[in-house]
């Protein structure tokens, strides 16, 4: 976002913010001033976004005004991550008899939630994506958000028709939302997981897969066969909650997921972030000793990890020295080729790189192929053939 973008904010605006923020308001202004709060754009800009976690406001809540006062979709809470099954579930949940596995589904987060009559798809960062936001309207029973004007759902857009996290292990055709979570807005506070269930039974929701709930006791080992079978299924891991959804979640992930995210990387490697490339490393040690395997287990671990590091990097840099540019694909389907433009627009404002071809129609809607460029690999591979050094 430019900077441009926050200099209309009033000073009586300011006031009321500060107050129902209970934040000082020259705090307000540094917000601000710094773009740690900044608003969405176009028809979208009555809405505020936090971009950075401020006093336990979670990065990505939106805020607007509503009757004299402010509503607040809270962001989605970062979930941690257990590194060992055993002891930490039985650490981190002690006191619970039960708790609910579900499987962490791989595609992007997005809130949704009715906002001034509209239905909005908010992302992680707190954008009104437009793209989201139209397949939220076709896809969604807008009923429920008639009936709780008040709750927001928080889920997965999971398929291959993402711009974003494209997979085909689903068996989805298109793209679709899974739900794993609802949330009441101004407090954030999320429903309890059997309280969830009946609501979006009842409103046709798709949900995550859950696999119930599971004595705490025998947990470690039943989640590790479950991430095992998922594991091999390319699927990503498991999230598991607290019944009452009082207690933090944790996540734990398949040692495949590692092993995918780590090709996507490396492809890339010089767009991706060290950090998450050497915690993905680091999970597959911890993996390997709480597993107990034997040397045959741990040598297909070592050719797996190795593969997905090296392979994608000779893949990169073998194309670019055959005079070829890098990217990524992926693809949206729209009932509104305006979406499409109105999208295009979108990524463009956000710094993303893309080129889109042109449309394609399938039934009543339309299909685009999106190329992402990463030109940082690009030019540094480039440069690093011609005899830069590193
Ligand atoms: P990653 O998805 O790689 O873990 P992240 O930084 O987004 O990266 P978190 O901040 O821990 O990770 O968030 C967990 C992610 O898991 C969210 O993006 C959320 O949308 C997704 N998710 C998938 N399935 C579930 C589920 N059943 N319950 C909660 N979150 C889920
Ligand atoms: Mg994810």
């Amino acid at each position: 976002m430019n900077k441009g973008d926050n200099e209309e904010i009033n000073p009586d605006f300011v006031t009321r913010l500060a107050g129902f923020l209970e934040f000082d308001e020259g705090r307000i202004q540094h917000l601000f001033e710094k773009n740690y709060l900044a608003r969405n754009w176009g028809k979208h800009d009555y809405l505020f976004r936090f971009d950075k976690e401020i006093s336990r406001i979670e990065r990505g809540t939106v805020f607007y005004e509503k009757d004299e006062s402010f509503e607040v979709i809270m962001g989605f809470p970062k979930i941690r991550r257990a590194m060992v099954l055993d002891p930490t579930l039985r650490k981190h949940f002690s006191g619970l008899e039960k708790i609910a596995v579900e499987e962490k589904m791989n595609g992007y987060n997005v809130r949704v939630a009715q906002v001034n009559g509209e239905i909005l798809a908010i992302t992680r960062s707190g954008y009104i994506c437009p793209y989201t936001t139209e397949r939220a309207n076709v896809k969604l029973n807008l009923k429920f958000f008639d009936d709780f004007p008040e709750l927001v759902l928080y889920g997965e857009m999971i398929g291959p028709d993402n711009p974003y996290v494209p997979k085909e292990i689903y068996g989805i055709e298109s793209v679709e939302f899974y739900i794993f979570d609802i949330r009441e807005k101004n407090s954030g506070n999320p429903l309890p997981i059997q309280k969830k269930h009946e609501i979006l039974d009842e409103y046709g929701f798709l949900q995550v897969r859950s696999f119930g709930e599971i004595p705490l006791e025998t947990a470690a080992e039943e989640i590790a066969e479950i991430v095992r079978k998922l594991g091999e299924e390319e699927h990503e891991g498991v999230v598991i909650k607290d019944p009452d959804m009082v207690l933090a979640p944790l996540k734990y992930t398949s040692s495949q997921s590692n092993c995918s995210d780590l090709k996507h990387a490396f492809k890339f490697y010089n767009e991706a972030g060290r950090d998450y490339m050497l915690s993905r490393i680091v999970r597959e040690g911890f993996q390997t000793v709480e597993w107990d395997e034997n040397e045959a287990e741990f040598k297909k671990r070592c050719m797996q990890l190795g593969e997905s590091i090296l392979s994608p990097l000779r893949e990169s840099i073998r194309s670019i020295k055959n005079g070829q540019r890098l990217y990524e694909e992926a693809r949206i389907r729209v009932k509104d080729p305006k979406t499409a433009t109105e999208f295009e627009n979108y990524l463009k404002r956000l710094g993303i790189d893309a080129v889109f071809e042109e449309p394609q129609s399938i039934g009543d809607e339309y299909l685009i192929n999106i190329k992402k460029i990463n030109k940082s690999t690009n030019d540094k591979t480039q440069a690093i053939l011609e005899g830069d050094l590193w």
